[in-house]
């Protein structure tokens, strides 16, 4: 396995900072960034400090457990998140979380990201599901995403904000731009009232691609993954799993109802 150098990873570190508070996706102290040294060495964001003015002397070195290592300040109390995704995905390289406004608000709302609108979201976001809420910086984040890290490549943490990872700090940075891009898309639409998806075939022709160059994920709800994968559902709709509806939610669906007995009654007149 190949790790961060040092030098590489502190540079790199401060950049996705800059980039994560130019965009708008952290708002005063939020947000924190962590890389792996080595198998069980992680180097992390401090706590308290803007993403925009992060210095390589802030950063701290922790051990899986988050015993500091090395480093003048404290890690984030978010850090636990981190570890958990280390812990659990030896592949992972970089973990990055954030607040980004648009999928925010969808966490908050408790709404999945599970529509296949977009080739790019479908190919390299897939799925996004919601994760139970947590305290931060308690245990129940960490045990909360547990269950999802493996099968998908980003998540909503309900109320809170978003997490991403991946072989390297800009792979997991980019996967949260493209969650908030697909997110303020979705958002848009949804004023628009007008969400038109992908047709099934054009999903299969996507995620066919998507094999080909290896990204592994869920995909959005009821298409088949591709040979050797079982047929993909979107978390919300696994069996079990707790599903939201927002009031105008139900009220739109109350109506559609409405209007479906009552053209049959008309009918049948
Ligand atoms: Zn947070």
């Amino acid at each position: 396995m190949k790790y961060y150098a040092v030098n590489k990873a502190t540079e790199e570190v401060c950049q996705v900072g800059r980039l994560l508070f130019d965009k708008g996706f952290v708002a005063a102290n939020d947000g924190n960034l962590s890389v792996r040294l080595s198998e069980d060495v992680i180097l992390t964001t401090p706590t308290g400090v803007s993403k925009g003015f992060l210095e390589p002397d802030m950063l701290v070195k922790v051990n899986l457990q988050g015993e500091v290592l090395e480093g003048k300040t404290e890690p984030s109390s978010e850090l636990k998140m981190h570890l958990r995704v280390y812990s659990e995905r030896q592949d992972v390289q970089a973990v990055v979380h954030a607040h980004p406004p648009i999928a925010t608000t969808y966490a908050i709302a408790g709404i999945p990201l599970d529509q296949a609108m977009m080739p790019e979201a479908v190919i390299t976001l897939g799925t996004v599901p919601v994760v139970e809420y947590g305290t931060p910086s308690t245990e129940e984040i960490p045990n909360a995403i547990a269950h999802y890290i493996h099968s998908y490549r980003a998540l909503l943490l309900e109320n809170h904000g978003a997490l991403t990872w991946g072989k390297d700090i800009f792979s997991a940075y980019y996967l949260m731009e493209t969650l908030e891009f697909a997110a303020q898309v979705n958002f848009n639409l949804k004023l628009l009232g007008r969400e038109r998806e992908l047709s099934k075939g054009r999903v299969q022709e996507l995620l066919t691609i998507k094999e080909k160059m290896g990204i592994k994920g869920e995909s959005p709800a009821g298409i088949s993954c591709g040979s050797g994968e079982s047929v993909c559902k979107s978390a919300a709709k696994q069996t079990g799993m707790p599903m939201s509806i927002t009031r105008s939610e139900l009220e739109t669906l109350a109506e559609l109802i409405t209007e479906k007995v009552l053209f049959k009654i008309r009918k049948e007149k």
